[in-house]
């Protein structure tokens, strides 16, 4: 028997509309590329995005066409979100950060046609147009036309004032219902291993994403908060921020393209920010301006924190010592991205201060919709106990089935499951605790053992500004851990002062064979330490005698 409900498709543009209606004088605000704040209305939002669809569809924009965007955070590049998956097309947020070939590439490879783009990333469009000629018609610089950018562009190809083409649009557009299972965004990959993998979302999974990670113990959204992405529009939806906000008709507060610690932190004070999402890299930016300057955070916002492990230290600093509630998530471009989060269950209130650290340096538990197992190395489910750790599996239905166009390497096993190459264990609360990925973790004499828990204790010294630890060669036992450090800035880094901090913590199997002190420390577009460059320059550091 079939339930007799009314059935109304997951619509990406239902989320808008929603805000629009019933929270339509809450304010986006967005500090500009062009240095001023702009603010305005979910309604004026709705408004604008519509006159951008009749703008896309002058355009040439069709049902399923990509629109590419190379842009900050801004409540343009939010109205573009809108625009074209509301029209049934696919907005395709590419990482400019990325190297010039990867964008080419990544622009090339999901046939993007017209390409919206913030007057920073003029120079970069001059380089990569001539290679995309052939494909990419239209350019849109998002800005008024006194700001436009001077530019060289090959013959043939048009250049836009997003501007210009919204005031010459009317707003009489109706969002059209599209069936649910058809795509809205497309986001590639960092590609940190071959090259960048596009991850198509659909309309459905796009919403269920933006439900799950709204519920209180997740980012806990509500019409009151006023909510800052830090996290880039331009990689994963900025973890979903834009379409979670509207659910709940919270403020947002789009930072721009300025994410170092004094700009945020009067950022946050301005607009009376309450929660806001970044990685640690960011965090950690912040806090060292707050610790030199004495600025604190007003509003005590709540922080969530993911993309890459948390730092005790910063957990530490942040709670203790400037009252903030942080909580610690994580995903994958593949999973729309979040997975879990680290909110306490039953089990866990009335737990020391102690216990407490510990369990919010985990990465959390499964948000409902998202299914979680860890196997062995033969492919053999291993135990919840904590202790065990393995290969972790996702499913859901916000976690991709493929890759766009095909790409090999979609990693489905036979039974649906994800293989996400982090390394984990589960405690029997079903927390799960990364300990590595699959290919940075060292495997010494048939042993595991966890390059993050080493980098973790190194960076709990005063002189260490960040930490890797990689799998160098071994003659005896394969491979050995091998420390790299970056000291903070005017400090100097005795390694056997690190070394010490490693007493008591692990066993003494898992201390580093040896200690190198860098200048500087790789980091991929996303702002994630790039260990294959430096397994590449260390991998033969103890058998060559310390050098590389
Ligand atoms: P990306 O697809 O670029 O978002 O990268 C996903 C990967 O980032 C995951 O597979 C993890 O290895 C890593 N990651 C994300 N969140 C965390 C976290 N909270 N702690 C440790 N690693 C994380």
């Amino acid at each position: 028997m079939h339930g007799l409900m009314q059935y109304h498709p997951l619509l990406v543009s239902s989320l808008l509309k929603h805000a629009a209606r019933y929270h339509g004088n809450t304010e986006i605000v967005s500090k500009r590329v062009e240095g001023d704040i702009h603010r305005y209305t979910y309604a004026e939002a709705e408004r604008r995005t519509k006159r951008l669809v009749r703008a896309l569809q002058r355009l040439g924009v069709k049902e399923s066409d990509r629109v590419a965007t190379l842009a900050w955070n801004g409540y343009r590049h939010f109205e573009i979100y809108y625009a074209a998956s509301g029209m049934g097309a696919v907005v395709h947020t590419v990482n400019p950060r990325l190297h010039e070939s990867d964008i080419s590439y990544i622009i090339n490879h999901a046939g993007s046609t017209p390409v919206f783009a913030d007057i920073t990333f003029a120079p970069l469009i001059e380089k990569i147009a001539p290679g995309l000629a052939g494909q990419v018609r239209d350019y849109v610089f998002m800005s008024d036309e006194a700001n436009m950018p001077p530019l060289e562009l090959p013959g043939g190809v048009r250049v836009h004032c997003y501007e210009s083409l919204v005031a010459e649009s009317v707003e009489d557009y109706e969002w059209p219902l599209l069936d649910e299972g058809s795509a809205s965004g497309l986001c590639y990959t960092s590609g940190t291993t071959g090259r960048p993998k596009g991850v198509v979302y659909s309309h459905r999974s796009t919403v269920l994403h933006a439900y799950a990670v709204s519920t209180a113990d997740a980012f806990g959204l509500r019409a009151i908060d006023r909510v800052m992405p830090i996290v880039p529009m331009f990689h994963v939806n900025a973890w979903g921020v834009p379409y979670a906000a509207p659910l709940n008709g919270a403020a947002i507060v789009f930072p721009g393209r300025h994410l170092d610690g004094a700009s945020l932190a009067s950022l946050f004070n301005a607009e009376r920010v309450t929660m806001a999402l970044g990685v640690p890299t960011v965090w950690m930016g912040l806090l060292q301006h707050m610790q030199r300057t004495g600025e604190r955070l007003e509003t005590k916002p709540r922080i969530l924190t993911g993309g890459s492990a948390c730092p005790p230290m910063l957990l530490e600093t942040f709670t203790k010592e400037y009252g903030l509630k942080v909580c610690h998530a994580w995903g994958m471009t593949e999973i729309s991205p979040v997975g879990t989060c680290d909110a306490p269950k039953p089990a866990h209130l009335g737990e020391s201060p102690e216990a407490e650290m510990r369990r919010k340096l985990k990465q959390g538990r499964a948000l409902a919709g998202i299914d979680l197992k860890i196997v062995s190395d033969a492919g053999e489910e291993l135990p919840w106990d904590g202790k065990a750790f393995g290969d972790l599996k996702v499913r859901g239905s916000w976690v991709a089935s493929g890759y766009f166009g095909g790409q090999p390497g979609s990693a489905l096993d036979e039974e649906g499951w994800f293989t996400t190459g982090d390394v984990c264990t589960i405690d029997p609360e079903g927390y799960m605790q990364i300990t590595d990925r699959s290919k940075d973790v060292v495997k010494s004499g048939g042993e595991w053992i966890s390059s993050i828990q080493l980098e973790n204790i190194a960076v709990s010294h005063p002189d260490v500004a960040e930490a890797a630890v990689i799998a160098a060669r071994h003659p005896k036992w394969d491979e050995r851990p091998l420390l790299i450090l970056l000291p903070k800035p005017g400090h100097t880094v005795n390694p056997q002062a690190v070394l010490k901090v490693y007493e008591g913590k692990v066993s003494k199997w898992w201390l580093p064979d040896a200690v190198v002190v860098v200048a500087e420390m790789p980091h991929t577009a996303t702002g994630k330490l790039q260990k294959s460059v430096l397994r590449e320059r260390y991998r033969d550091y103890l058998t060559s005698g310390g050098c590389s």
